[in-house]
């Protein structure tokens, strides 16, 4: 069952490579399948349900060959799995991952709209002047991980000092990703139970923006959050927007939607020429994005609005729930 399963998923790899170099297949092109080394440090094996896998009622998980193995459950199933992936990370932690069929879970309808900035100083900003800045834990993480792999490089090569700075550095690797998920997964809920609609820059227009340094320091964590906020959107029945097109989000004033000109990324608050309204960098922006985000959704339902109006309209910037 292990080697149909192989052979199906490669089957599907040159499918999809074929049918994207032939261009029947949408989006990003697919590289060709590449094979697996035995030494990898992440492994990986799937059982479907004909083949024997079964949840017992102990709570323990039958495996075909391999026999009855503990599980330390982190929720309960609400349906029989249609298979389970095995994992076994580069830690040396194994983990089971379930393919499950379930419903949309609507919440309950709210009137509340946000539209975030996701920047360099805070990790997001909300246009209501909400900004979350990364966990300090997160960080301490990070430093750690950095030690980790600092010492890694001075092991002599083939020793077995180096085989367990190995195995630190893939420790440390973990609590840092494990860290970030965990704080992405509770800050995308609670956006997403708090607003009806949400709008996040599209973040290839916003890396074109930005310098490559911003853009490597950031990349990975915002597109793991923007993926969570669109499923977890898609689940609960709310919006979920991109304001795709290149818009200079900073640039504007989302008070009276007068162009005030670039400003480098040292410039943190600044003055509009016409208005006189003094803006926080960030929070003028995630203002702006949620304006898009409401345009678009105008646009989508046959509203009257020309793509050339100006980014958010005074009347528009007054009308949310009380933000100023
Ligand atoms: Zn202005």
């Amino acid at each position: 069952m292990v080697l149909q399963q192989a052979l199906a998923d490669l089957n599907e790899a040159y499918r999809n490579f074929f049918n994207s170099l032939t261009g029947k297949r949408k989006g990003p092109k697919v590289a060709p399948p590449r094979f697996r080394s035995r030494k990898d440090s992440r492994q990986s094996v799937r059982f479907t349900a004909n083949a024997r896998l079964k949840v017992l009622g102990d709570g323990r998980l039958r495996l075909p060959k391999i026999g009855d193995v503990p599980v330390r459950w982190s929720r309960a199933l609400p349906s029989a799995p249609s298979s389970v992936t095995v994992i076994r990370d580069a830690a040396g932690r194994f983990f089971a991952s379930f393919v499950i069929e379930t419903e949309p879970r609507p919440l309950p309808e709210t009137d509340a709209e946000c539209g975030i900035d996701l920047g360099l100083g805070h990790f997001a900003v909300m246009d209501d002047g909400t900004k979350v800045a990364a966990p300090k834990f997160l960080r301490r993480a990070e430093k750690k991980l950095k030690r980790a792999q600092r010492d890694l490089s001075r092991k002599q090569k083939g020793s077995a000092n180096r085989d367990r700075a190995r195995v630190k550095v893939a420790r440390a690797h973990a609590r840092v990703t494990g860290a970030r998920r965990d704080f992405h997964h509770k800050l995308s809920t609670r956006i997403i139970r708090e607003n009806q609609a949400v709008t996040v820059e599209d973040l290839a227009v916003k890396a074109l923006a930005r310098t490559k340094l911003a853009k490597s320091v950031h990349d990975a964590g915002w597109s793991a959050f923007v993926s969570m906020l669109e499923y977890k959107a898609k689940l609960y029945g709310r919006e979920f927007r991109k304001a795709g097109r290149f818009e200079p989000t900073s640039q504007v004033c989302s008070a009276c939607g007068v162009k005030d000109g670039p400003k480098p990324l040292s410039v943190r608050e600044w003055t509009c020429h016409e208005c006189r309204t003094v803006h926080d960098r960030d929070v003028n922006a995630a203002k702006n994005i949620a304006a898009l985000g409401r345009r678009e959704a105008l646009n989508v339902r046959g509203g009257q609005v020309r793509p050339a109006e100006t980014l958010a309209q005074a009347d528009e910037a007054g009308s949310r729930r009380g933000a100023a």
